[in-house]
């Protein structure tokens, strides 16, 4: 046999496996942002208890041949097994590609749903902070604290029209502001305190690190930290 031909033989092996080990949910609706960076996705995953989320979920989906991004669900629910995502698609990436090309009524896989073990604590201030793709994540951790009255937070988005549209889309008491500089004065003028406060960090890997180095300098200790990526 050639070798190009034993090659597809292999690859062609590997798909069957890989499609058996796979999970499958459908897209409901696509919602691009005005803007351009953010799109809103909404999905129904119908094998999946939503009932047992108690930590910020995410999705391991692949988005091109062997190769697989997490994204995180929010606004789900459990009695009909549906949930959206928010992704950060301005640039370009395999996770970007995949996300701007979906459309209503497509198949998505996953691989597995897992857990980002931040569970919001059960009594004290819950404040998260993040990038434009930590959006579905602070939504996410929105949903777990109750009463929303405990929970606070910031993230940024650069673009002025997904500012506002965040503000219309979502009744979040999240504030959207335009930098990292800006969410640090922000958490810094809070003045939250030390004891009863606990935050959850995530988004870009630099961006968590400067925020927990800010936090500790204010004297915090309570911090969670998940990097989504670099
Ligand atoms: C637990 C977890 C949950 C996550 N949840 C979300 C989510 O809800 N929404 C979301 O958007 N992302 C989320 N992410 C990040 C996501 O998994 C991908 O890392 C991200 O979408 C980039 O993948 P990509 O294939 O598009 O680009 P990659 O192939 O990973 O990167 C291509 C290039 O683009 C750059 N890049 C990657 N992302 C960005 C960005 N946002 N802005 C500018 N440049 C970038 C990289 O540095 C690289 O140079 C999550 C990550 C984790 C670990």
């Amino acid at each position: 046999m050639e070798t190009s031909t034993i090659k597809r033989f292999k690859a062609a092996a590997s798909r069957m496996t890989e499609d058996r080990i796979l999970h499958a949910g459908h897209v409901l609706e696509v919602r691009p942002w005005d803007g351009g960076t953010i799109t809103e996705i909404d999905l129904h995953l119908p094998t999946v208890d939503m009932h047992t989320w108690q930590a910020v979920p995410y999705i391991k989906f692949k988005v091109a041949n062997f190769t697989y991004r997490d994204y995180t669900p929010f606004g789900w629910d459990a009695e009909t097994s549906t949930c959206s995502l928010l992704i950060d698609t301005g640039h370009n990436g395999p996770g970007s590609l995949w996300a701007r090309k979906l459309q209503a009524n497509e198949k998505v896989q996953y691989l597995k749903i897992d857990s980002t073990r931040q569970i919001p604590h059960a009594t004290d201030l819950v404040v998260g902070l993040g990038d434009s793709t930590s959006l579905a994540h602070l939504l996410a951790l929105q949903q777990l604290t109750l009463p929303i009255s405990r929970f606070a937070g910031a993230a940024f988005l650069p673009d002025r029209t997904q500012k506002k549209l965040f503000g219309e889309y979502f009744r979040s008491p999240l504030q959207i502001l335009s930098n990292l500089g800006e969410v640090e004065e922000w958490v810094a003028e809070q003045g939250y305190c030390i004891e009863h406060s606990h935050f959850y960090l995530t988004g870009h890997e630099g961006l968590v690190t400067k925020l927990r180095q800010r936090l500790k300098t204010i004297g915090h200790q309570q911090i969670r930290v998940k990097g989504f990526w670099s």
